[in-house]
């Protein structure tokens, strides 16, 4: 027996789920990439982008994933033989590095931790250690995905400037853009990356770089240039040259429609939601930390993402056990652990189109499958999560 029907529900860090607003808007014909409309399409997005980073600076769209967006902006800005410091607190920023490693960089890992955030006061001292400015770039992901951690861009940002080094500060946003708070300029980021398909509710595909006039600087003699990536290429006066050949005209339309529905809600109300959400899954998973198997991976609460939430499961019992559970007779599918954390893990994703039911559903089947498999945990899980926002969200 199963109580699974109809729509499976995606509670995975990407892709995530899709308002059908977004669905419906890519139902329709092609644009003619030549028309006005087509023009004012793009001119619209690159400029509502630049708008999420909290730039003004440009903004390019990239046909490609997170993946892709690391090459786009590597390639732009770095040359062979370039140092690049990477700041480790989970997978993401690591594997961006060696993205640039295979593409020639020498890349150094800032040593961190699965469990924590990146410390700023460890970046500040690095940079002071290089008087020479051999490194030329710094890499970080504001949440990793992976480990579950928010980093501090901010307290980075600043302990760069302290340090007096001039490398490029470049912040991976997949996981955070439209969740939670990103300031490009306030906080002296130079490039900034994201992508579609988690906090921006769009099918995955598109990958998107928002690069300052610093950054603009380097591009100029950067040797890792290639043409569809190149800033340059996309500049010119023909609209064809942004995407370097034909645009994604469906996916561009899911894009729109899905910005406009952020901003329709208000960013601020848009972060607001992500952040009572989040906690609303922390309560839970902090009664269920009491029975002795589960426990949230990131030590510091301070230091835990609002939009995936990384649960360990020790004692012997195995995460894979209650994630086909919970996706075979309920219809709902947890992310895995990966990484470091394969096979020790599950996450909870809360980002993107999220809203009461999905959080409080998820985490009513979460705990159906723990009771159902007799896995040790604290009772009441999904009663804290109810309290925590029956006190949080005023009538
Ligand atoms: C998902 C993710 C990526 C990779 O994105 P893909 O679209 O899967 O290539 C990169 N960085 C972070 C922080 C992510 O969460």
């Amino acid at each position: 027996m199963t109580v699974r029907a109809g729509r499976e529900f995606l509670a995975i860090p990407g892709p995530t789920t899709m308002p059908d607003e977004v669905l419906r808007a890519m139902h329709r014909p092609a644009l003619d990439i030549y028309s006005e409309q087509m023009v004012n399409l793009s001119d619209g997005l690159l400029r509502d982008l630049s708008k999420l980073f909290a730039t003004k600076a440009k903004s390019y769209i990239y046909i490609a994933n997170g993946h892709g967006a690391w090459e786009a902006v590597l390639s732009n800005v770095l040359s062979r033989g370039d140092k690049v410091l990477v700041l480790e607190s989970g997978r993401f920023a690591v594997g961006w590095g060696n993205a640039a490693r295979a593409m020639g960089a020498e890349v150094e890992v800032l040593k961190g931790d699965w469990r924590r955030a990146v410390r700023a006061g460890e970046v500040e001292a690095r940079l002071r250690a290089d008087k020479s400015h051999a490194i030329k770039a710094i890499l970080v992901a504001q949440v990793d995905t992976a480990s579950g951690v928010v980093n501090d861009v901010e307290a980075i940002g600043k302990a760069i400037k302290a340090a007096g080094h001039p490398a490029l500060y470049m912040v991976d946003t997949v996981a955070s853009l439209g969740c939670m708070p990103f300031e490009m300029d306030k906080w002296g980021i130079d490039v900034a990356m994201s992508g579609s398909q988690k906090g921006l509710m769009t099918p995955p595909g598109l990958g998107f770089v928002a690069a300052n006039e610093r950054a603009q600087g380097v591009h100029k003699t950067a040797d890792l240039r290639t043409p569809y990536w190149d800033w340059t290429e996309r500049e010119g006066v023909e609209h064809y040259r942004r995407y370097a050949g034909t645009a994604p005209v469906h996916l561009l339309f899911a894009l729109r429609q899905a910005i406009d529905m952020l901003f329709e809600e208000g960013l601020d109300n848009v972060f607001r939601r992500h952040q009572l959400l989040a906690e609303a899954v922390r309560r839970a998973v902090a009664v269920w930390s009491e029975g002795q198997v589960l426990g949230f991976n990131i030590t510091e609460s301070t230091e835990r993402s609002n939009t995936v939430t990384t649960v360990l499961m020790g004692n012997g019992f195995e995460p894979a056990r209650l994630h086909r559970y919970c996706k075979e007779k309920c219809g709902v599918v947890l992310g895995v652990g990966i990484g470091d954390l394969q096979g020790q893990a599950f996450r909870i994703a809360h980002m993107g189109h999220i809203n009461a039911p999905m959080i409080l559903g998820t985490l009513g089947v979460i705990e159906v499958g723990l009771n159902a498999l007799r896995i040790p945990h604290g009772k009441g899980g999904l009663e804290a999560a109810i309290a925590y926002l029956g006190e949080s969200v005023s009538a």
